[in-house]
Parts: C-alpha cells; structure tokens; sequence
C-alpha cells in the first residue's frame, strides 16, 4: 500500500457521515432536501483541505480539481445521495474513497500531478425524489430527456426545476454541464456490490465490465369478461391464463441466454372474485450485458407472448416503457482494475452490473470507464441493513488506489504519444 494513503481515514469518515445524515432508519440523504445539502457542505469541507479548485456545474455536480502538468483528466466519482432509509455505503464509499485518493495523489507530487486529477459528486443519482435516477450524470453526458425532466414532480407536487431552483440550480441551464467531460480521459468508480455475487463467491473485489442493457415493456393480454360461475372452462377467453404463462417462460429464456429477466408488476380488470379477468397487464424488464442476446430474449418473449395468446383465443399488445443498450467498459481499464486487484492480494473475479450507475452514462459519453465492486455482506443494498466487512473497506480503498494510480500513468502514456 502507499504509505500516502490512509484507508482506516475513510472508514472513520464514513462513519462520520453516517453520524450526520442517518437516523434509525438509515441514510437520509435524498437530494435537493436539506440533509442532502448538509452531507455536500461536510464533504466540501474535507476537499477545502486540498489545494483543490471547486466548483459546482450548471446541473449541481459538485467538482473538486487537482490541476496536472497535462489538461488530460483522471476523473474519479461517486454520489452522497442517498435513497430514503438508505444504507451507508452506497454511493459516499465512492465519494469518501476519492477524497482520499486525492490526498494521496497531492502529497505525492506537490500540488503537480502529471495529469488533471478530478473527483465528482454526482447531484442526485437515486432519483429517490422524482423518480429518474442518474440526473447530474445524464445532463453530463449529454442523455438527460430535458421534456422529461421538467414534467418531474416529487410525491407533494414540487416540479423538479423548482426544487432545482431552490437549490440554486437553473432548469434550462443543466446541459451546459456538458463542458466538464472535456478533458477526461479516464474515469473510475468504486461501488458497493447490490448483490450477493461476491458474497457467494467469497471474494472481497470484483471488475465491472459494464452495465446491463435493458428493455422494459408493459404486455397486455386482452380476453372477455364472463360469469365465473355460468363460463364453461373450454369456452373462457381468459387474459390471465395467457399472462400467468408468461412468468415460468422467462424462467425459460434465461436458461438459454444469461441475463435476467422479471415480471414486477401485474394487474387485472374488472378484478373481482366472480369474473373471469377481460384484461392482464404485466410488465416485463429483461436485462443482458450483450445486446444480441437481449434482442434475442425479447424476441422469444414476444413469440411466446403470442402463442399464450393463441392458445387462450385471447389478444396481446406490447408497448415499450424504457430501453437502455449494454454499455460495455473500457478493455485496457478492466484489465488495469484486475491487476489492482490482484496486487492487494485478492483474486479478482469480472462480473457485470444489473443496475445502472453514473459510469454507464460517463462510458456512454465516449470517456473509458471502469468500476470496481466490494463485497457486500448479505448481498443487500438501499437498506440501513447495507454493510460490508470493514477490512474489506479497506482492502477496496486500497486497491482503488492502485487503480487510480495505473490509471493515471495510462492516461500519462497515451498522452507521451
Ligand atoms: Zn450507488
């Protein structure tokens, strides 16, 4: 380990932060609300300790930059936010761990590292509020639905420009963050595993490789109400057996493809004990790092849809509710972050993430990115149940460290050429 580096200081500091922005429940650090805004004025102070400049974008994206010899930028990020009753790693161990990463890099080089090294706090990743996730990160990479956006409301009818605004935010500027992508030339993430991948393996790292793609769609099964008492079996047009088919079917195509696949929601009309159900809605989200084999699981779903139709002499229709293509990392980071981790003694082990994160809409921007997970004890996440082995914190630190550190000299060679 680099003898700069002081990994036991960001567990204290988590801890810290903790101590400010919980209660029993958990974390409650929802953006653009007050506790929010305490948590940035905290972590602000820490980087006010460096010769640091900072600054916040036009979308609320809190910025702390250790100028370098080159403009080529290492960028390192994490969110503060938090869900409501959220745990207490998500996002800050990120935050937290590139506060100390740029202690490191300063006191090695003397206020001159070779390239631009920047640490970003993303402003409201969980889109706990409003109902989006990846704001600040999509206005920065350029994706951010501003049409969308503006019709936001949060659960007391404040639109998410008002909410913006009391924060000293300008709706119509949010894009103009765009401009902070410049330079970057790398970009680096270190995150709390959301799922007992790590756990099961018993391996305390992993690298990412990149986020899932993802096609969610709302299927309609539509059949004929009639009496539940007087409708003969073989005579029903019954939306629900049709749909009711479909959940072992996903189980189906996942076998064959990888990925995953989840009916979430279902509901029914008329909906009531004595009818046969006249219509089934049910939602579909498939997920699958490779985009051939995702079109391919959403293929079959439709000419299975089809045929549970045709059977049950019922009627089907499918609209799209969101789509996202695979975004792969970078092929030279995912190897620089396998090596961090075999240099602090573990044996890395490359998975991909089902959710999404800032990085994917930073990679999605053209910049190389990568993430590197920690384990996460009961593989549990967005409850005060979150936590993780605190030498497994600090082995993550450290190897986040080497990473940056590979990451920098990769960025140095390339601009050497
Ligand atoms: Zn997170």
């Amino acid at each position: 380990m680099n003898a700069l580096l002081n990994p036991k200081r960001t567990v204290a500091e988590l801890k810290e932060l903790r101590e400010l922005t919980s209660n029993g429940n958990g974390a409650q650090r929802i953006a653009f609300t007050p506790i929010w805004t305490k948590a940035r004025t905290w972590l602000r102070r820490k980087l006010e300790e460096l010769p640091a400049e900072i600054h916040t974008d036009e979308a609320g994206n809190l910025w702390a930059t250790l100028r370098g010899e080159s403009e080529k930028a290492l960028l390192m990020g994490g969110h503060i936010d938090s869900v409501p009753n959220g745990g207490w790693l998500d996002g800050s161990l990120d935050t937290l761990a590139g506060v100390e990463i740029l202690r490191r890099i300063n006191a090695q080089y003397n206020d001159k590292p070779p390239v631009t090294v920047r640490l970003v706090d993303w402003a409201d990743e969980e889109g706990a509020r409003f109902g989006k996730s990846l704001f600040g990160s999509s206005a920065c990479s350029g994706h951010l639905d501003l049409e969308e956006a503006r019709r936001l409301k949060d659960r007391d009818g404040i639109t998410l420009p008002a909410a913006l605004e009391a924060n000293g935010i300008d709706f119509e500027k949010v894009m103009d963050c765009r401009k902070e992508l410049a330079n970057a030339a790398a970009y680096l993430e270190l995150h709390i595993e959301q799922s007992p991948v790590l756990l099961d393996l018993d391996r305390p790292l992993a690298t990412v490789i990149g986020t899932f793609g993802v096609e969610r769609h709302a299927i309609t099964f539509h059949g004929q109400a009639a009496h539940a008492g007087s409708t003969p079996m073989n005579k029903r047009k019954d939306a629900f057996l049709a749909a009711a088919k479909m959940s072992p079917e996903i189980y189906r195509i996942t076998d064959r493809h990888g990925g995953v696949c989840t009916i979430g929601s279902c509901t029914t009309k008329p909906g009531f004990p004595t009818s046969v159900i006249e219509e089934c809605r049910i939602t579909l989200d498939q997920r699958h790092l490779d985009g051939e084999a995702l079109s391919k699981m959403l293929l079959e779903a439709k000419a299975a849809g089809d045929r549970f139709a045709k059977e049950g002499n019922v009627a089907v229709s499918w609209d799209r509710i969101w789509q996202i293509e695979p975004i792969p990392f970078h092929p030279d980071l995912i190897a620089l972050c396998d090596e961090a981790i075999s240099e602090c003694g573990a044996v890395p082990h490359r998975m991909p993430s089902g959710p999404l994160h800032d990085t994917s809409e930073v990679a999605r921007a053209g910049i190389p990115s990568v993430m590197m997970f920690v384990q996460s004890l009961h593989g549990i996440s967005h409850n005060k149940l979150e936590d993780t082995k605190e030498e497994h914190l600090e082995r993550a630190i450290t190897a986040f460290d080497k990473l940056a550190d590979k990451a920098l000299r990769w960025i140095e060679r390339s601009v050497a050429r």
